[in-house]
């Protein structure tokens, strides 16, 4: 290691162990003005990280909700897990992570991302309507000692945050023992939450580097109908165990034109604060799986109302919440096989949990060599698709960069509807004209809302 390199590795050990003195104190949300100044310290040479970190700090300063949102956790939450929180993802994924991942590129020419999302089953306990997952058995799972092979290979890589998606991921016990053996590792599972025990908040409130998202599609009669009776209770039940024990979760909602009026609801986000949840994630109802269906999708003006909705859910209230798409300006637009990848359960990986195509798969070939792929190079060329980045997305926004790129690179369809996407034309038609209605609301929106001017540059990063 280079002198430069080892001093800037010991300025950062100091502050991960000066952060963690303070979070440790009496009374640590009043030492967070304390951790800004040790923050800033350190990375001041860092004039991008420096920006941003003051940013942050402007805004917790003077936004009363984002300032009660983030004492609020610092307040609440389980010492061990708001530890885990601070060094594994703040420290490891976003900190440590990023030298090593861009040394990786500077040596290799290849890009890893900053995070993976593992379906390791697509069983599920449920048999919810719509959902496909009930026809998979436990034949179909990624095996244990597999998916240790996948998450070990990543953290070498440098990435060390992980999204557990499925089918439902509390259905394996063995995932909980993964979780642990990582422990230096950041893991969000998103879960139906019907499988919370005391026994399982216990161990993800000892575990401390387990962060759940619970799907919610609105109360109890719309999650119910879906879902089956008594499921909304269980779900309350769960959040209930895991605030006891301070540990940190938040709720997922896929927005379709029939729910997207409850899940932006004041009473609705009001619920979730008291319930103790700190943050939602909005995903738009994509057609996508077995049997895609563009009629529940969210009309071109409810789109932009639900980016509207979002940033001020997040101005006014004590309540973190992201828009997977609406909030794709402040990412520089499609994150596809750039910031993240998709590893299904059968090991096809795939750059997005909704672009159902893979070249590769993680039988026998190592993670490293995915990343190399003419597919994922392609993709990441690319991108932005569309320098309206409220336009970001190759399938439903730039249709026709999906049935380009999958020519040129040869990528194959993972599922039906990804099938119809590239050979069904009625299909095909459908997506094109979704596109094309929504194109004079984003540009109305992209002017009006964005100036439009996006992060471009973290478009190419
Ligand atoms: S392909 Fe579409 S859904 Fe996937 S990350 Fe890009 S914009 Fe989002």
């Amino acid at each position: 290691m280079k002198v430069v390199e080892l001093l800037e590795k010991t300025a950062k050990d100091t502050l991960v162990k000066s952060g963690l003195k303070l979070l440790n104190s009496k009374e640590p949300e009043k030492s967070l003005d304390k951790l800004f100044a040790l923050v800033k310290k350190t990375i001041k040479k860092d004039k991008d990280s420096l920006e941003k970190v003051e940013r942050v700090e402007e805004l917790y300063n003077t936004n009363p909700s984002i300032h009660e949102l983030v004492t609020g956790i610092v307040k609440d939450t389980n010492r061990n897990c708001m530890n885990k929180f601070f060094t594994n993802f703040f420290a490891n994924a976003a900190w440590y992570g990023v030298p090593k991942r861009d040394k990786f590129l500077n040596d290799t020419g290849i890009k890893t991302p900053f995070t993976i999302l593992i379906s390791p089953s697509m069983r599920c306990n449920l048999r919810c309507s719509g959902c496909y997952a009930s026809s998979y058995s436990k034949e179909d799972d990624i095996p244990k000692e597999e998916l240790d092979r996948i998450i070990k290979e990543a953290r070498d890589l440098g990435i060390y945050y992980f999204i557990i998606l499925g089918g439902e991921p509390f259905i394996n016990d063995y995932m909980l023992d993964l979780y642990e053996k990582y422990n230096d590792c950041m893991f969000t599972p998103f879960s139906n939450g019907t499988l919370f025990t005391e026994k399982v908040a216990d161990r993800i409130q000892k575990l401390g580097n387990v962060i759940p998202m619970f799907s919610l599609e609105g109360f109890e009669e719309e999650t119910d109908k879906r879902r089956g009776k008594g499921i909304f209770k269980k779900v309350m039940h769960a959040m209930d165990l895991l605030k006891e024990r301070g540990v940190l979760f938040g709720v997922s909602s896929a927005t379709s034109r029939n729910n997207i009026d409850t899940v932006t609801s004041d009473k609705f986000i009001d619920m979730l604060i008291e319930k103790g949840a700190k943050m939602s994630w909005y995903f738009l109802y994509m057609p996508v799986g077995k049997k895609p269906d563009t009629s529940v999708m969210l009309k071109p003006e409810q789109r932009i109302y639900l980016g509207e909705r979002i940033r001020e859910i997040r101005n006014k209230k004590p309540y973190f919440t992201i828009d997977f798409f609406n909030d794709a300006p402040y990412v520089g637009g499609c994150i596809a096989g750039k910031f993240y990848c998709h590893i299904n359960s059968e090991e096809q990986v795939e750059p997005c949990i909704f672009a159902h195509f893979a070249v590769d798969n993680l039988k026998g070939k190592k993670l490293v060599d995915v990343f190399k792929s003419d597919f994922f190079r392609e993709l990441r060329n690319r991108q932005p698709y569309n320098r309206n980045l409220l336009m970001p997305c190759m399938m439903i926004d730039n249709t026709k960069q999906i049935r380009d790129i999958v020519k040129k690179t040869g990528a194959k369809p993972t599922d039906e509807g990804a099938r119809m996407m590239l050979e069904d034309p009625e299909f095909q038609k459908d997506l094109d004209n979704i596109s094309k209605d929504f194109r004079p609301y984003a540009e109305k929106a992209w002017k009006e809302e964005f100036h439009s001017t996006g992060n471009y540059k973290m478009s190419k990063g």
